[in-house]
């Protein structure tokens, strides 16, 4: 049971959610916009959030296109992560999505909530980050269209009232080779010690990592490391290590060393099965 009482409204277009949103803002009804509602229930639940009011976006037709348009792949912040993975469009994403929770729990949590939710994984948002992607954005002044590694560091950051509507990916990256790692402490179905997703773009790998640090990250540094021809496979990894841009997180879920040690391996596993693309 939720213990508060909370007005629902389901706009038909991005303006209309966003004047709502103001609306509601305006009345001091402290709103949030909805989309599968896996982590406002769960928090409203137990009181971490009392929104007087939601907004939920299910009802905006950009919000649940996905498909192919001038060489780009359009994919609605709505769409439940199932939604994505079936449809095989993106196979990465649909990768990345489907080791998120449990099937069932996938078949509600949308694209926009994983990116924009507390919990600090965001897996989805490794697959977008090595992937030059774009995010498009409703707000008080209209709608933009931004890199999408812009207004995710760590995090999504948006103006107040803005949501995101979709994500555009260029259709060139939707079939390079890549790799998917998700290394859990016990059940298949769990936080991750470590997430890893790699491409090869190029001829130059790029990663981006979930469950290492308490934020997901792309990284530069670590790149140039993995991809320098005059290393061996143990300096590389050694420079990757130490160019991390924080030491690996040390919780419930594993100590600094293991993550390390998980981290280690991984990219040696990596490296060897994207060698030759590279
Ligand atoms: C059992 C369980 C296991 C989980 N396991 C994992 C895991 O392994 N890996 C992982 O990465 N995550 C995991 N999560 C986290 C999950 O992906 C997030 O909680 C996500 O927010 C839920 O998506 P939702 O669509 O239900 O979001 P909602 O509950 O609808 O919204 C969550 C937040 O995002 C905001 N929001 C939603 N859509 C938009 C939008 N389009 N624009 C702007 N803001 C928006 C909402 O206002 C709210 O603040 C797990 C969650 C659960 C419940």
């Amino acid at each position: 049971m939720i213990p508060c009482n909370f007005e629902y409204y389901m706009p038909e277009s991005p303006e209309e959610a966003v004047e709502t949103f103001l609306q509601l803002t305006r009345e001091g009804k402290n709103p949030m916009y909805y989309g599968g509602g896996t982590e406002i229930i769960s928090m409203a639940r137990v009181s971490n959030i009392t929104p007087g009011a939601v907004v939920d976006i299910k009802g905006i037709p950009e919000c649940n296109f996905l498909g192919l348009r001038d060489n780009q792949l359009i994919i609605g912040a709505a769409l439940p992560l199932t939604a994505i993975s079936e449809s095989q469009v993106f196979p990465l994403l649909g990768k990345a999505g489907g080791r998120v929770a449990d099937h069932t729990i996938q078949r509600k949590i949308t694209l926009g909530g994983n990116l924009a939710g507390t919990i600090i994984y965001r897996e989805t948002s490794l697959p977008l980050l090595v992937c030059d992607s774009q995010a498009v954005i409703a707000g008080p002044h209209g709608i933009r269209q931004v890199p999408f590694s812009e207004i995710f560091q760590q995090r999504l950051y948006l103006q107040p009232a803005e949501l995101l509507l979709q994500i555009i990916i260029d259709r060139s990256y939707l079939n390079l080779p890549y790799v998917h790692v998700k290394k859990v402490k016990q059940d298949k179905i769990d936080y991750p010690l470590l997430t890893l997703v790699a491409i090869v773009k190029d001829q130059r790998i790029r990663l981006a990592f979930s469950g290492l640090l308490a934020y997901p990250f792309r990284s530069l540094t670590v790149e140039e490391a993995l991809n320098d021809p005059h290393l061996t496979v143990k300096e590389r990894i050694d420079r990757a290590v130490t160019g991390l841009p924080a030491p690996p997180l040390h919780d419930i879920l594993g100590s600094a060393g293991y993550r390390e040690f998980v981290l280690r391996d991984t990219l040696k596993n990596t490296l060897s099965t994207l060698e030759g693309y590279y």
